[in-house]
């Protein structure tokens, strides 16, 4: 699923690729997903969005915002956006589909889920887009030290560390998939309870959480996950599904995987003591 380092770099792509054209055909409900949320009848999707140009490309968070003068079209998590190119058939499933005026386009897919929403006047009252433009990105000046101190106070003792990073939308963007990495590099086992952890701790998680979304970023994402031309991201996974049958690369124990809090959580009872 599309995470902070993935969705800028879809962002980063799909502004490169389509900005200042203009789209020429959109289809959106083609093949049925019981997941797929849509914000208009599907059958209105073509109209909002045909004749006008892309502007600009925005990453908030998980999602992918395309700004098509006044309507924003924005992707979600599960949507995995892949290219077409002008000579490329449409695929025979899909939930969306844009191609521009040269022919070129993307389409979408969804996996477990993934919104599709339109936004006229980018005004929205859809809380995970509102909170995603609130707060301030984990890569971002504003979320310093004494920023991610209100949010560790804010959740309370009894939280554990991957209830603080990943529910609650207190840090949007930082999903199931990056905790992984940033709770083995800090050492912390994901049901650890803050009760437990002393400051060094939080300051410890605090640069995991910024060093590590931003080295994940700079290598593109996940290894995990695709981008817009179905390439896997740069970054090696440490803790992920690819890796559970490896042993811990710091010392040698098996990996533990166990369903915690909305999906597995991986990692290293050794180095991750509770
Ligand atoms: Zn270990």
């Amino acid at each position: 699923m599309i995470e902070i380092p993935e969705s800028i770099n879809l962002t980063k792509q799909i502004a490169k690729e389509y900005t200042g054209k203009k789209v020429a055909k959109v289809v959106a409900g083609h093949t049925p997903h019981g997941f797929a949320f849509y914000t208009h009848d599907t059958n209105m999707y073509p109209e909002m969005l045909c004749g006008k140009t892309l502007d600009s490309v925005n990453s908030l968070a998980r999602l992918v915002e395309l700004v098509f003068g006044d309507m924003h079209f924005v992707m979600g998590d599960g949507t995995a956006p892949r290219y077409l190119s002008p000579d490329a058939l449409d695929p025979e499933k899909h939930q969306f589909l844009i191609r521009f005026e040269d022919g070129s386009g993307f389409y979408c897919t969804l996996r477990m889920y993934g919104e599709l929403s339109i936004y006229p006047f980018g005004e929205s009252d859809n809380f995970y887009y509102l909170v995603t433009k609130e707060k301030p990105s984990p890569l971002s000046k504003q979320f310093t030290r004494d920023y991610f101190q209100t949010i560790v106070d804010e959740a309370g003792a009894k939280t554990s560390a991957k209830a603080l990073l990943a529910t609650e939308q207190r840090i949007p963007g930082l999903g199931n998939g990056v905790l992984q990495d940033i709770l083995f590099n800090a050492r912390i086992h994901p049901q650890k309870k803050l009760q437990n952890l002393e400051d060094a701790d939080i300051d410890t998680l605090f640069s995991c959480v910024t060093e590590g979304l931003a080295d994940m970023t700079a290598k593109q994402g996940r290894d995990t996950e695709k981008d817009l031309y179905g390439v896997p991201g740069g970054y090696k996974t440490i803790l992920s599904n690819k890796t559970i049958s490896d042993p811990c690369p710091e010392c040698g124990s098996s990996i533990m995987r166990k369903a915690y809090l909305g999906g597995n959580v991986y990692f290293c009872p050794v180095c991750q003591p509770l």
